[in-house]
């Protein structure tokens, strides 16, 4: 892992000197390890220092101008590595907040050591035996929506079969799957919030939080939000009920974005989002779920699940929609790879003289179908009802026929058939098996509106309105004022990462001049 180690220039290290303590380690000594809470910022002025994975080995070794820390530094999570002084050292320890805010100052600074720390989780998340360790079967959902999290979470973990740990064997199953945390505690068959507190990872909320502005969701349109909010100095709080990242965190890559002509995968996207936002100085708190919403004249008060309670100023809905998803066993495996839920020009590159099957009746699907037919594909679209004119515009029919289409009526996938992620056939509720390398599926997306009930006015599909439509003043604001919606769950947006993070940014706005006369 040489390539970590990154340098810091002579003023750097005096600018860190202002705000740390120097201090000596002699050799042998050991800087932080594995379950410590925390640990402060480390950069070495003389001397050398090795980092340990749990079972000893070394990992990397930083000397002089290099320094030690990656992303829990920021986000608080329990510590996994171990440091030990090789040759005796002189160094200036930045306590984490002191580091935080001098991020927020020191743009060259927050360059080099957040894309040093982010390139560092990355290459410990390829490395087995850091971080968590979840034992059970893989083929036990409880299993899999911990892997699943893990991933989403960036945690460095390993996956260890029931068969290879004696003490997973000797369980009751339904303390499986077990997961053993760095340094050692364990907890048996824990929800993914209950995982995420015990490593410290976002922080925990009190059971009363008040705070100006509340986001409820942590897409692009929440984290966009986050950023303006707290870079203009609202106290502003992130709650996510899975993965902060939203839709856009599980695209493999996004082409659309400005500013990254190459693309850049979802994960890294809304990574730095997150990171982004927390250098201002949002809090962010997942996975809690909100589940109730009780405008108030001052104050609304947003009920999480677990009893919390946020009194807020301001909020903001951001809570996305969900793509409809097959009810297959193992789709999760394909997702990603061979199943997608958006064709663009990646895929129609991938599905070029391939068998592809496009699923839905709608227009999205047949448009779809239509771009992946141009590209070269040998497309079937399937369909459920019996006549596509009943779901589709006509002008679409005829460019299926057109671009050689074939139409499949009255067809659903029942089970998906391939190895590792990589389809090979599809089998209908019919029986019949049909050999297809690639599936999209445009199935329509629900919005994640349901737990608001009749609080805020909804369209007939549960998108919430905003502006003239819910009879609001401002633009982005719900029939409940003080309370905002942007996004993929507000009526009428444009369903792209770019729009949601402009409406999320725009919302602050609006935010502004609703507390304006409160403060003033
Ligand atoms: C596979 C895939 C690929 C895509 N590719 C592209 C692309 O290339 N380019 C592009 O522009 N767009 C793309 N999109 C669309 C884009 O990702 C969405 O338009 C965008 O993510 C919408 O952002 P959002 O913040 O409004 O909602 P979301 O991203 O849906 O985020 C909403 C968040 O709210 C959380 N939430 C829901 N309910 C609650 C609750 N009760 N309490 C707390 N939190 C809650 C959810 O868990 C979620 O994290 C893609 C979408 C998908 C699914």
């Amino acid at each position: 892992m040489a390539s970590v180690s990154r340098v810091l220039s002579r003023s750097q290290l005096e600018t860190l000197a202002q705000h740390g303590e120097e201090r000596t380690a002699a050799v042998g000594e050991t800087l932080f390890e594995i379950g410590d809470e925390t640990y402060p910022f480390i950069a070495i002025v003389e001397g050398e220092a090795a980092v340990l994975d749990g079972a000893g080995q070394e990992i990397v070794r930083h000397g002089a101008s290099g320094f030690l820390g990656e992303m829990n530094l920021l986000s608080g999570q329990t510590v996994f590595l171990t440091a030990v002084v090789t040759e005796p050292m002189r160094y200036i320890a930045v306590d984490r907040d002191v580091l935080k805010q001098l991020l927020f100052d020191d743009s060259d600074l927050s360059d080099l050591l957040l894309s040093a720390f982010m390139q560092r989780r990355e290459l410990l998340q390829r490395e087995q035996g850091i971080g968590i360790e979840i034992v059970g079967p893989r083929d036990s959902a409880d299993t899999r929506r911990l892997l699943e999290f893990a991933r989403r979470q960036k945690l460095p973990h390993s996956w260890i079969s029931p068969a290879e740990s004696e003490e997973a064997a000797s369980l009751d199953p339904a303390e499986i799957p077990l997961v053993r945390l760095p340094g050692g505690a364990e907890l048996r068959r824990p929800s993914n919030g209950e995982l995420s507190r015990a490593l410290g990872v976002g922080l925990e909320l009190s059971a009363r939080e008040e705070v100006d502005l509340l986001v409820i969701g942590g897409g692009p349109a929440g984290l966009g939000a986050a950023v303006y909010g707290a870079s203009e100095g609202l106290d502003t709080l992130v709650i996510e009920s899975t993965v902060l990242g939203g839709q856009a965190g599980s695209s493999r890559r996004i082409e659309n974005y400005l500013g990254f002509p190459a693309g850049i995968s979802g994960t890294e996207l809304t990574g730095r989002a997150v990171t982004q936002a927390r250098k201002f100085g949002a809090r962010t708190g997942s996975p809690y779920r909100a589940e109730a919403l009780e405008p108030g004249p001052d104050r609304h008060l947003v009920r999480l699940e677990g009893g919390i309670e946020i009194a807020a100023r301001a909020v903001l809905l951001s809570t996305g929609a969900e793509y409809r998803r097959l009810p297959v066993d193992g789709l999760d495996r394909y997702e990603g790879i061979s199943v997608f839920y958006a064709a663009g020009p990646p895929e129609a590159q991938l599905c070029g003289a391939q068998r592809v099957a496009v699923v839905g009746g709608g227009n999205s699907a047949a448009q779809a179908a239509v771009w992946l037919a141009r590209g070269g594909a040998l497309v079937t679209l399937l369909h459920r009802r019996a006549d596509l004119g009943e779901t589709m515009s006509s002008y679409l029919l005829d460019e299926l026929e057109r671009f050689g289409v074939a139409v499949r009526d009255r067809s659903e996938i029942t089970a998906l058939h391939g190895e590792e992620g990589h389809l090979e056939a599809v089998t209908l509720s019919a029986g019949t098996r049909l050999p297809f390398s690639f599936v999209f599926l445009f199935l329509g997306a629900s919005p994640c509106t349901e737990w608001l009930g009749e609080t805020v006015a909804r369209d007939s599909k549960g998108f919430i309105l905003t502006g003239p439509e819910a009879n609001a003043e401002g633009l982005l604001e719900t029939s409940v004022p003080g309370v905002y919606a942007a996004g993929d769950v507000r009526a009428g947006s444009i369903k792209r990462c770019a729009t949601a993070v402009g409406e999320g940014a725009t919302v602050v706005r609006f935010v502004h001049e609703r507390l304006a006369p409160a403060r003033a």
